[in-house]
């Protein structure tokens, strides 16, 4: 799942900087009980929903921003083939998900990338519409402060409005090409 750059008038949860720690998060049992969820959805019924457990699971580098989790193909599959999970060399999801305060959304992600590997290679609008059958609807809705979160980890510059005094944290400067969403003022870069 990848989170390009989303623009600056959305609400951030800013502050948010303590990293849970993960020594008793295990990918195995993530990937039995995300298994598990998806057998309780009617739609995903005729697939082989068990094969999904061979997949070897790993973790992307812990500075990745935009990236949350990928599903790799094995060498010389290409997204136009048939995909099944025999197809798929490993999935990685984000270590910093990895963790109490990001367990559902990493339950989400890796439904996601579960999909790709059953063979929706594309967010299409099939893909999509699978995706939305994931039972935990806030757990959907947690990209967007998941990419915050990182963005925040990984910032060398604070962009900040003068009129309100919000911070954005980015890793490059802003150079006068972004305003506040709420006083329309041109923001300032700040070493953070
Ligand atoms: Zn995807
Ligand atoms: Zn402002």
């Amino acid at each position: 799942m990848n989170w390009s750059r989303s623009p600056v008038t959305r609400k951030e949860d800013e502050g948010d900087l303590v990293l849970g720690h993960n020594s008793f998060f295990s990918l195995e049992r993530m990937s039995d009980s995300v298994i598990e969820e998806m057998k309780n959805i009617p739609d995903l019924s005729v697939f082989h929903i068990g094969a999904l457990r061979q997949i070897p699971l790993g973790k992307l580098r812990i500075n990745a921003v935009r990236l949350h989790a990928v599903c790799r193909y094995k060498k010389g599959v290409r997204k136009t083939d048939q995909i099944s999970p025999d197809s798929v060399r490993c999935i990685d999801i984000h270590p910093l998900a990895l963790n109490n305060k990001w367990a559902k959304y990493a339950n989400f992600l890796l439904f996601h990338e579960y999909l790709h590997a059953l063979g929706f290679s594309n967010h299409g609008r099939e893909f999509r519409r699978l995706e939305a059958l994931w039972h935990d609807g806030e757990a959907r809705e947690m990209g967007r402060s998941f990419s915050t979160y990182l963005r925040n980890l990984n910032g060398k510059w604070a962009w900040i409005c003068t009129s309100c005094g919000k911070k954005h944290v980015r890793s490059k400067r802003s150079n006068g090409r972004y305003w506040c969403g709420l006083c329309l003022r041109l923001l300032i870069d700040v070493e953070n």
